[in-house]
């Protein structure tokens, strides 16, 4: 039970990587705050965790909306305390030329993935800089990193999230926090699977893989739990990228 006396927030809880990361960061003991824009989607994940024996609650936010997410940190104090760990998992995913992506897509991904990450992290850090301690894992991607077709919005999203994840673990390393981005490659979640990738351009990605699989959200969920644990207190402004060897 390594995390014990910890209360984590987790954004996009309600579905794929987010739920898999509340499960288990709930095993692991901490209490866990479930924060999703689908209601339904974070009720069952919360209820999940209490039904195993865990301590959880829900709030429905959109993280690009900094009124709600300011909501949902202080209902999650009022619920389980100060939180000390923030996943911030909460995403969308599109696929468009860039000369036909219009502005308001471009704006809601951007809004979602880049604003939703700065402002939920900086609704919790107060909590962190007060108590000499913190754990912030952002949700990045392959795609962040070497780019792909019809991605511009997504990749210059997802790359954002790695600058800001390395300018505060600078910022914030010397208060006890850390602060490392998660870049997984293709993993089997209701985004993937209603993303309109081609099963053939699946099928290929996969040949590429030296490990012969897709990605589960557990495999992500097992690498975010290390890097919110006491023992990776010397892990800091890192890109941590499971991926099944696809990108090296
Ligand atoms: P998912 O669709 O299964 O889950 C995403 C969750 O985020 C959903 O519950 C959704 O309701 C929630 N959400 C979306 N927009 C929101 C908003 N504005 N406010 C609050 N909640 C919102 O997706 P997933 O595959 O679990 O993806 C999780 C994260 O991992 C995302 O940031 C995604 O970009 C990233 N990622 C996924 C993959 C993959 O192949 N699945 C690969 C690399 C990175």
């Amino acid at each position: 039970m390594v995390l014990a006396e910890r209360h984590a927030l987790v954004t996009g809880g309600g579905s794929g990587i987010g739920r898999a990361v509340a499960l288990r960061l709930a095993a692991l003991g901490a209490a866990v705050s479930v924060v999703d824009r689908d209601a339904a989607s974070a009720t069952a994940t919360a209820e999940a965790i209490t039904a195993a024996g865990g301590r959880a609650a829900s709030t429905t936010a959109d993280v690009a909306d900094g009124t709600a997410v300011a909501a949902a940190v202080a209902a999650a104090r009022a619920a389980h305390g100060p939180l000390l760990v923030l996943v911030n998992s909460a995403g969308i995913a599109g696929f468009a030329p860039l000369v036909d992506l219009d502005e308001a897509t471009w704006d809601r991904m951007i809004g979602v993935h880049l604003r939703g990450t700065y402002l939920c992290a900086r609704a919790v850090l107060p909590d962190m800089l007060a108590a000499g301690y913190g754990r912030i894992v952002n949700l990045s991607s392959v795609a962040g990193v070497r780019g792909g077709p019809q991605l511009c919005h997504y990749a210059a999203a997802k790359a954002g999230i790695i600058g800001f994840t390395k300018a505060l673990a600078q910022e914030v390393g010397p208060r006890g926090i850390t602060a490392n981005a998660v870049a997984p490659g293709p993993i089997d979640t209701p985004m993937l699977r209603g993303s309109g990738i081609p099963d053939a351009v699946l099928e290929q990605s996969v040949r590429n893989m030296p490990v012969g699989r897709l990605g589960t959200a557990d495999d992500v969920a097992a690498a975010v739990a290390w890097l919110v644990s006491p023992d990776a207190g010397f892990v800091t402004g890192q890109v941590l990228s499971p991926n099944g060897g696809g990108y090296m």
